[in-house]
């Protein structure tokens, strides 16, 4: 029989959702390539543009704004990497809680690099920011600003707003890494403020291979992978329509099965079954504006490789803020940057729920945390 399985790592990558699938079915029966101006190219650049416009309808933009790409690591790559090039970007001021694809591809811009952290409740810290700024002379420098609008791994919602206004009397650009916000919350695309963004269909429930980059009129030099001129030259490759066809789908289901409030029921009653398990529960980022999907905690004394190896065991599927790769273990640079100490970074699980979730899921969970903690023998020592 097959193993039962309670998915609770929805910021991973979300379950396709069935009205998504459909749309993806449907249009893998068309043939062609989106850019042939015959019936069949013409019926397939129909798709696109049908999705550019249901994406472009919950975040903010314009249909020809939404330029699509294989990933949001993808979109994030062409918002810097391209930005640099072809916006002249001096310095790129970057958040220290942004998802790797940022940080790496902010550190191999070739350019200047300023980082600012993050308070220890998960919010950007914006006073070390407009420090940073405040540095900058903007008759010789031009920055790129990056930060992200929800934090994957801690759900904080973050100030953007205040970013904007921090940046209003400046010329400098300002891309939004906005994953884990699309489709979840009111994007703000229309934003004068705002240059660039990337969104991500896997995370709502759309197939994984594709995302998109919002970009504003004059940043459509900023580019990545050149090509046979798609997209008005601002990303090359022919378009795989059915994916797309997905995720345009899920822009518009999504929001309509994802449930925040009863989310957040759940959430609490995890907080409330996990503080029931253990005294010494630690909730990170528990006093900042967050997304109520998701709880980023830590057990003191219980690793969390350990706890995920007991949990799997049982069927449960979540995250942990320490990865393993190549032989060495890397603890969250999230926490890291909020000021968890290594120990604790190293001890800390993410449950993030989704369009499905259930309070079935809930209780599974948390009855198979209870087993791990007794089988581990840990229940003793973490209930003192
Ligand atoms: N940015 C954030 C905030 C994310 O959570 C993720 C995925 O985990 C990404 C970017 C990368 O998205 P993708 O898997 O589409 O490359």
């Amino acid at each position: 029989m097959a193993k039962k399985i309670t998915y609770l790592d929805h910021n991973a990558s979300a379950p396709l959702l069935p009205d998504a699938k459909r749309a993806i079915i449907d249009a893998l029966e068309l043939v062609g390539n989106p850019s042939s101006i015959h019936y069949c190219g013409r019926k397939l650049s129909k798709i696109i543009v049908l999705a550019q416009d249901k994406i472009a309808k919950i975040s903010g933009a314009k249909r020809d704004e939404v330029v699509f790409t294989s990933s949001a690591t993808e979109s994030i790559n062409q918002a810097i990497k391209g930005a640099v090039k072809a916006l002249n970007i001096d310095k790129i001021i970057i958040c220290a809680g942004e998802h790797k694809a940022a940080l790496k591809a902010a550190e191999n811009s070739g350019v200047g690099l300023e980082k600012f952290s993050l308070l220890n409740n998960g919010q950007i810290d914006l006073l070390q920011f407009k420090q940073i700024l405040g540095k900058i002379d903007e008759s010789e420098e031009t920055a790129l600003i990056c930060v992200h609008e929800v934090n994957n791994e801690t759900g904080t919602i973050q100030p953007i707003r205040e970013i904007e206004k921090i940046i209003a009397p400046t010329r400098h650009y300002l891309f939004v890494d906005a994953v884990q916000a699309f489709a979840k919350m009111e994007l703000n695309f229309s934003s004068r403020f705002v240059d660039m963004m990337a969104i991500s269909a896997h995370k709502i429930g759309g197939p994984v291979g594709v995302g998109a980059l919002l970009m504003k009129s004059h940043c459509d030099e900023v580019r990545l992978i050149e090509g046979g001129g798609q997209q008005k030259n601002r990303r090359g490759g022919t378009l795989p329509a059915a994916l797309i066809a997905g995720f345009g789908e899920a822009a518009i289901e999504f929001p309509k099965k994802y449930n925040e409030q009863l989310l957040k029921e759940l959430i609490e009653k995890i907080e409330t079954g996990l503080r029931k398990l253990s005294d010494n529960l630690v909730v990170f980022a528990k006093n900042s504006e967050r997304m109520g999907n998701i709880i980023n905690f830590a057990i003191p004394g219980l690793k969390a490789e350990i706890a995920m190896m007991g949990l799997d065991l049982e069927g449960v599927q979540l995250s942990s803020g320490s990865a393993c790769s190549s032989g060495k273990v890397a603890h969250s640079h999230v926490l890291r940057a909020m000021g968890v100490s290594l120990q604790l970074a190293s001890e800390s699980l993410r449950v993030s729920l989704g369009w499905n979730s259930t309070i079935e899921d809930v209780e599974r969970f948390l009855s198979a945390f209870a087993k791990v903690l007794k089988t581990r023998k840990f229940a003793k020592m973490v209930k003192n």
